[in-house]
């Protein structure tokens, strides 16, 4: 099913993994995949690593899978920096051929091999994919983007991605609710209307907030440091106070009428049912 429509009829609920390394990749994350459809998400997304990490070719083929089986619908990442038209054209006929409707156009980030050929931005694959027959999501910033020093100009580059046919949003991660709303306002000035499925990210560890703040320039709040000192030096602890902060801040977001969320699982099934469960009782999620 597509997703816009998905998103017409309802808020939606979905999941984001990535495909391992190594040498079965396909049948762990498809493992995977099929251990978070039993908590009924509308979608799961999968990654798409261009350039490097040897994933991107494991993507539609785990995207394909997912469909195929069933339970909940698959969105392929395609990310454009360093292609031609040609390898798009590709990847497209591949998710086609194997039921896949819905892929999620990005640029990327800059690394080696990854020079800018056929499509400078992501609106320039949004335009390019407008025929394809395919639902297109684009990624959206609610910090603004972290190469993008003003946040109106972020904003004004998610227009053109609506402009260019983007049918969807899916929000980068962010541990502070407040800069969600101010961007959903600033959406509306803007005349941003496409519906925003809201990505959150259980932290895992301190290294791994620091990590992805600096990655994709979210704050960290003193809410979650606090709860990260209180947490010490125990893995454990660390991971348990990174699922209940996610918890809270999506039934904030559940409470505060988002269009959709989606969680960034981090491969890891008892993510999903927590926060499944979380959902649930806040009333967001039917049993
Ligand atoms: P763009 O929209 O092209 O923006 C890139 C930069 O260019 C921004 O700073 C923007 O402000 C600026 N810009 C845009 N339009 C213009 C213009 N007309 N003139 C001047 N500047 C402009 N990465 C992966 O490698 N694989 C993935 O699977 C993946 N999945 C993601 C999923 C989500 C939901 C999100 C939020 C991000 C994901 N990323 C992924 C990361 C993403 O590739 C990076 O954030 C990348 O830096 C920007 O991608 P974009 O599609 O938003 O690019």
């Amino acid at each position: 099913m597509r997703i816009d429509d998905i998103m017409a009829a309802k808020q939606s609920f979905s999941f984001e993994i990535f495909p391992p390394k190594g040498d079965l990749p396909v049948d762990q994350a498809t493992e995977i995949a099929h251990e978070l459809a039993d908590c009924h998400p509308d979608w799961i997304s999968v990654t798409f690593s261009a350039g490097g990490s040897g994933n991107s070719s494991a993507t539609a083929a785990i995207a394909g899978r997912i469909q195929s089986a069933g339970k909940t619908n698959a969105l392929a990442h395609l990310t454009c920096m360093g292609s031609t038209k040609a390898d798009v054209d590709a990847y497209i006929a591949q998710l086609k051929e194997l039921g896949v409707e819905n892929v999620l156009a990005l640029r990327g980030d800059h690394g080696p091999g990854r020079e800018i050929r056929d499509f400078a931005y992501a609106k320039d694959l949004i335009a390019y994919l407008k025929d394809s027959g395919l639902c297109i999501g684009a990624a959206c910033y609610p910090e603004g983007h972290v190469e993008c020093q003003d946040f109106t100009t972020s904003i004004e580059h998610l227009k053109q991605k609506q402009d260019a046919g983007a049918d969807f949003l899916v929000s980068q991660l962010f541990f502070d609710n407040e800069y969600f709303y101010r961007f959903r306002e600033a959406c509306d000035r803007a005349r941003v209307k496409l519906p925003i499925s809201v990505g959150i990210m259980p932290f895992t560890s301190v290294k791994q907030i620091q990590r992805m703040s600096f990655t994709c320039g979210a704050s960290i709040p003193s809410a979650v440091i606090k709860r990260l000192v209180a947490a010490g030096d125990d893995p454990e602890a660390q991971r348990q106070a990174g699922v209940e902060y996610a918890c809270e801040q999506l039934v904030d977001l559940a409470a505060n009428g988002v269009d959709g969320l989606h969680i960034y699982t981090m491969n890891r099934p008892s993510v999903a049912e927590a926060v499944h469960d979380a959902l649930v009782t806040c009333g967001y999620l039917a049993e």
